[in-house]
């Protein structure tokens, strides 16, 4: 399986377009949000010399800005793809997906996408102390489980162990947005501890998770630290 990086906080190349939000595309016809607008991403996608046609599904993590931002102009181009939101993402959001002609399935539960793509479905997390609905995305390859995260506003930790509770194997890699940009040492210490306890193999963390976190994860993983850069494919 490939994770294929569309947007983030980091180019591989000067052709791609980087900013604040991310968006993985999964063996080619997954994709997991969409960045914050809707040009850099088709910008990105075009010189990653991805079709969007073979886009079929299109996974929101959550219904925050900068994962939904080029949601729009994807459904627009079309209106095939299947959207997989939350059931308590907002009106809104709802609204505009089936205005555009596409079907939405909404993630309650933990459960199959496609072979061996599970979602956690919707987890609660918090954002600026109100309730916010997240679900975060499973890969299961020969090598173990890898944990793809949007925001991770339900907690980094907690979403491992929902995984965990639901899907056998080893985490091999948990990689995406771990919401740390605002955390103390200490805090991320602990994560880091808790990382190792539950054995996760690999860490690639990008997004909200902040430099320190980042730095971090990079002394404690070493090799096993994987950098997220946009055009960058994946291996897993
Ligand atoms: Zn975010
Ligand atoms: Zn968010």
């Amino acid at each position: 399986m490939e994770i294929k990086i569309l947007f983030d906080n980091a180019a591989a190349d000067k052709k791609f377009s980087t900013g604040w939000g991310l968006s993985y595309l999964i063996d080619g016809d997954i994709l997991f949000d969409t960045g914050d607008k809707p040009k850099p991403l088709l910008k990105n996608i075009k010189n990653a010399g991805v079709n969007i046609s073979d886009i079929k599904r299109v996974v929101i993590s959550h219904d925050h800005w900068d994962h939904t931002g080029g949601l729009w102009a994807l459904l627009k181009e079309n209106p095939k793809l299947k959207v997989y939101g939350c059931p308590d993402f907002s009106k809104s959001f709802k609204k505009k997906v089936k205005a555009a002609g596409c079907e939405l399935i909404e993630n309650d539960s933990f459960g199959e996408i496609r072979k061996n793509i599970y979602t956690t479905g919707s987890m609660a997390g918090k954002y600026l102390g109100l309730y916010l609905p997240e679900q975060s995305l499973v890969l299961k390859t020969p090598k173990g489980l890898t944990v793809l995260t949007g925001c991770a506003h339900p907690g980094i930790i907690n979403i491992i162990e929902k995984v965990r509770e639901n899907i056998a194997g080893n985490i091999y890699l948990a990689f995406g947005g771990f919401h740390l940009g605002n955390s103390f040492k200490k805090t991320i210490a602990k994560i880091l501890e808790k990382f190792k306890e539950l054995k996760i193999e690999k860490a690639a963390p990008s997004h909200c998770s902040g430099q320190k976190a980042m730095d971090m994860f990079k002394e404690e993983y070493g090799e096993d630290f994987i950098e997220i850069k946009v055009g960058d494919t994946i291996e897993i």
